[in-house]
């Protein structure tokens, strides 16, 4: 069927894609009442790379989301930091998310997972927030007038070509979709990193003694590395990552390739010396990817904006990307809400957002590049992160917080048990309102929950984020705007907010 002559529907907000992107995104727009449809094209639990989450990730957004306990309930293996043998330093040498002061306990922590089981989690619980998610749905265009962006294409799992008019679209399609060109300007591929990873998955490896058996181990050899990451007392995964000029060895046999380097690292060589390489299931294949260090000229156009892998990606070394995908759906799920609420202009929300998000990439892009350089020790990578970061801290601090995903110091990433607690404090309040608002709509019901929506409840709201003092923060400390004439997070974190005047921007970058 034509797209023209079937049913439009009309939402807030459309996202394409169901990864970590797509689900904190549309979870975070629906939890203010908006009204979001999701269109994944595979049907979920699908296989993705990325098991390497950080603390920022799973105590900040996913604390946000409401997955926490969830989370908690899977089994996954407990991160604590990284075992890394890289750099002059004959010896491995390790560090803990613990040493950063960002990240006390019980927040030090991060998970390896499963991604089918991760991902699966956050989509199920975006729909439990109100988010309409369509699997098997394909998007194959946006539709636009002139600048504007405003819904999408897409073919639906019975092959049935449909529309959805939108006031935004997100694209979280991850870095195989081509939706992300319709953004405007290029992906531009890094020239410095130019490799190629390859992987598979071991059953029986061997673990680093307790408490570290959760933590990553990487290993640098003379072409490249070697990731090995647990993803259960049995299962791990294991990869190497190569420079696109050693390209050659990865012709041939798949597993003679992978083993053949994996080999190169003494300690992973130990590590699977009693292993067998799963061969059937979804485990069962060498996997390949290469070109996956980008970024995208622009991340928003009216209407449009990019997140996740479908805007950047640098390297998987600190495991950053579901960091990034997840933190950048955070800051355009403010900007999101803060324009469909009125408060501000798409221009000044989207500005924010560019900003933010283009200073938390550049800042992992340039601390990775050093970390490359593998003629120095682990002393010179804790200096080089206090360097790049700015911060007013010891070199393991700077390093331990960046890694950890916590160095732009927002609260909703250190501290999202404190927001959600405030939030949870005022809830009782707005409940009352939310009810009696809720009867007043019911007999014009719209068909999907717009809870925060009514005028009402968006006064208690306005004035709870508005007054940003240690008081009205529950003893937390007022955020300040990371750029001069910047905005600063809503108290619940889900806007943006002009901040009270006089307070000093960050400064850094
Ligand atoms: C070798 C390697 C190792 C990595 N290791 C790590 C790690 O240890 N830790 C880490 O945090 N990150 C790691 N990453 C990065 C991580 O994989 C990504 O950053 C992360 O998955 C991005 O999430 P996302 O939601 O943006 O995209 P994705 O997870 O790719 O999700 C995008 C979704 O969009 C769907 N989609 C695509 N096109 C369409 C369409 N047209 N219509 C509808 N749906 C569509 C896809 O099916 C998919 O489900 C690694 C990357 C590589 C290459």
């Amino acid at each position: 069927m034509n797209g023209d002559s079937a049913v439009r529907e009309e939402v807030d907000l459309v996202v394409v894609g169901g990864g970590p992107a797509g689900s904190t995104i549309a979870s975070l727009v629906a939890m203010q009442g908006h009204r979001v449809i999701l269109l994944e094209k595979e049907n979920f639990p699908r296989y993705q790379i990325g098991e390497s989450l950080l603390p920022g990730t799973i105590h900040g957004i996913c604390k946000l989301l409401g997955v926490t306990e969830e989370l908690a309930q899977q089994s996954f293996p407990v991160k604590r930091g990284g075992v890394f043998k890289w750099g002059v330093n004959p010896t491995p040498w390790k560090f803990n998310f613990a040493l950063s002061p960002n990240f006390p306990a019980p927040t030090s922590t991060a998970y390896q997972v499963e991604r089918m089981k991760f991902d699966d989690i956050l989509l199920r619980n975006a729909r439990r927030l109100g988010v309409d998610a369509r699997e098997g749905a394909t998007v194959i265009d946006i539709v636009e007038d002139g600048d504007r962006v405003h819904g999408v294409r897409y073919v639906d799992e019975s092959g049935v070509e449909r529309v959805i008019e939108s006031k935004f679209v997100a694209d979280a399609s991850g870095n195989t979709s081509r939706i992300h060109g319709k953004i405007g300007g290029e992906r531009h591929y890094s020239d410095f990193f130019k490799n190629i990873a390859t992987f598979g998955y071991f059953e029986n490896g061997k673990r680093l003694p307790e408490p570290y058996s959760g933590n990553i181990l990487c290993a640098a050899f003379d072409e490249g590395w070697c990731w090995y990451i647990p993803l259960s007392d049995t299962l791990t995964s294991v990869g190497a990552v190569i420079g696109r000029e050693h390209a050659a060895q990865l012709r041939g046999d798949s597993e003679t390739a992978l083993m053949g380097l994996l080999d190169r690292c003494d300690i992973v060589k130990d590590f699977l010396s009693d292993a067998t390489r799963v061969t059937d299931g979804v485990y069962g294949e060498i996997r390949t990817r290469k070109d996956y260090s980008y970024s995208q000229s622009e991340f928003w156009r009216p209407g449009m904006f990019l997140v996740g892998d479908a805007a950047c990606f640098i390297d998987p070394v600190f495991s950053t990307g579901v960091h990034l995908a997840t933190y950048s759906a955070l800051l355009a799920a403010r900007s999101v809400n803060s324009v469909l609420s009125g408060d501000l202009s798409e221009q000044v929300a989207f500005t924010e957002f560019d900003r933010r998000y283009r200073r938390e990439y550049r800042t992992f892009y340039e601390f990775l590049a050093s970390f490359y350089d593998m003629q120095v020790d682990e002393n010179s990578y804790f200096w080089q992160a206090r360097k790049v970061t700015n911060m007013k801290a010891t070199d393991v601090e700077a390093f331990t917080t960046l890694v950890a995903g916590g160095h732009s110091g927002e609260a909703a990433l250190t501290d999202a048990e404190g927001i959600v607690a405030e939030f949870e404090s005022s809830t009782e309040l707005l409940n009352g309102a939310v009810n009696d608002t809720w009867e007043m709509q019911s007999s014009g019901n719209e068909g999907m929950g717009r809870l925060f929506d009514p005028p009402v409840v968006r006064g208690l709201m306005d004035g709870s984020n508005q007054m940003l003092t240690k008081d009205s923060l529950g003893g937390r400390v007022p955020e300040v705007p990371l750029f001069e004439d910047g905005l600063v997070p809503s108290a619940d974190s889900l806007r943006w907010v002009v901040p009270v005047p006089d307070a000093p921007a960050a400064g850094v970058r």
